[in-house]
């Protein structure tokens, strides 16, 4: 019998995770089916269980439910702990459930290998601090950049998120309200684009060779890009992050790493339409 692996959120219907992987298994040629399970807002804990009860072998985890599962998790990798949040669960031989997170590995992924990009020695700003950029902190970190700036629409959030992570490397604060220019990479980590909003930005926040990346993806340009773009700035949405930190969950299961770019594509051409 196939593996079993799947994606709990709630809501779920709009996942692409079982279309990622179930690429992903064709292409490695491993065994597995991947379903979606919608649980409960009050049921997470319970949905989970009877998964790997009936002998499921792995899953991910979506909104709402990142920080119940780094709570639900006996272990918990360096990444997971700091981020505080868990997107990834594999059960061991003996039950027990490590709890990993791969949104930052990622987008790291996705800015270094699919874009090109370079991070360190770059001056890069985060914009946001919810779970998006908690994730995305310590691979950034890892990067080794120039610069790392957080700003976020409540500034206190930003300076809280420095200070805790202060111990990993060193990185500045603040709110949007006092931004200055010159950066040569700026993340979006920020929900704005999902309503269709964009932050308040300064028009020399990005150096002439400065480029732009929004963790929030769809068929069309999404408001930060549309803005990079307007500034003559190379930019990118989070799609490949997506399939990027899938790709991750896959390795951390099935111990083989699978190519992402012609999911990527195929999932852009699939977006399209
Ligand atoms: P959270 O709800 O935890 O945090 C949202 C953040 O966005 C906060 O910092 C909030 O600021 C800020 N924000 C919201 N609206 C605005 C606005 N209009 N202007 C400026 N700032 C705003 O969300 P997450 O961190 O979990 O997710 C952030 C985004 O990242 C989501 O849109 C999600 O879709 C995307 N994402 C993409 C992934 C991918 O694979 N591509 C993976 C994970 C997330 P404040 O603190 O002031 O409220």
């Amino acid at each position: 019998m196939s593996d079993r692996y799947g994606v709990v959120g709630n809501p779920i219907d709009h996942s692409l995770s079982p279309q990622i992987h179930t690429a992903f298994a064709a292409q490695t040629g491993e065994d597995l089916v991947y379903e979606k399970l919608l649980a409960p807002l009050d049921g997470f804990a319970g949905t989970v269980q009877a998964f790997f009860t009936e002998g499921g072998r792995g899953l991910n985890v979506t909104v709402p439910f990142k920080l119940e599962a780094c709570e639900l998790a006996d272990e918990l990798t360096e990444r997971a702990a700091a981020a505080g949040a868990v997107n990834t669960l594999v059960s061991d031989e003996h039950g027990n459930l490590l709890g990993d997170n791969t949104d930052g590995a990622g987008l790291v992924a996705d800015i270094r290998e699919n874009l090109g990009w370079v991070i360190e020695d770059k001056r890069v700003l985060l914009l946001g601090a919810g779970g998006a950029a908690r994730g995305a902190l310590l691979p950034l970190l890892a990067e080794r950049p120039a610069q790392l700036h957080i700003a976020n629409r409540t500034a206190a959030k930003a300076c809280q998120l420095a200070d805790e992570f202060s111990h990993y490397g060193a990185m500045t604060a603040g709110g949007l309200d006092e931004l200055c220019g010159g950066f040569d990479l700026v993340i979006n980590a920020s929900s704005a684009s999902l309503d269709n909003q964009l932050p308040p930005l300064p028009e020399d926040l990005l150096t002439s060779s400065g480029r732009a990346y929004d963790m929030v993806y769809g068929a069309k340009p999404t408001p930060f890009v549309h803005w990079a773009r307007a500034q003559g700035a190379e930019a990118a949405d989070g799609l490949g992050m997506l399939v990027g930190q899938a790709a991750e969950a896959f390795f951390l299961w099935r111990g083989v790493k699978p190519r992402v770019e012609p999911v990527l594509a195929q999932l852009r051409r699939t977006l399209k339409a």
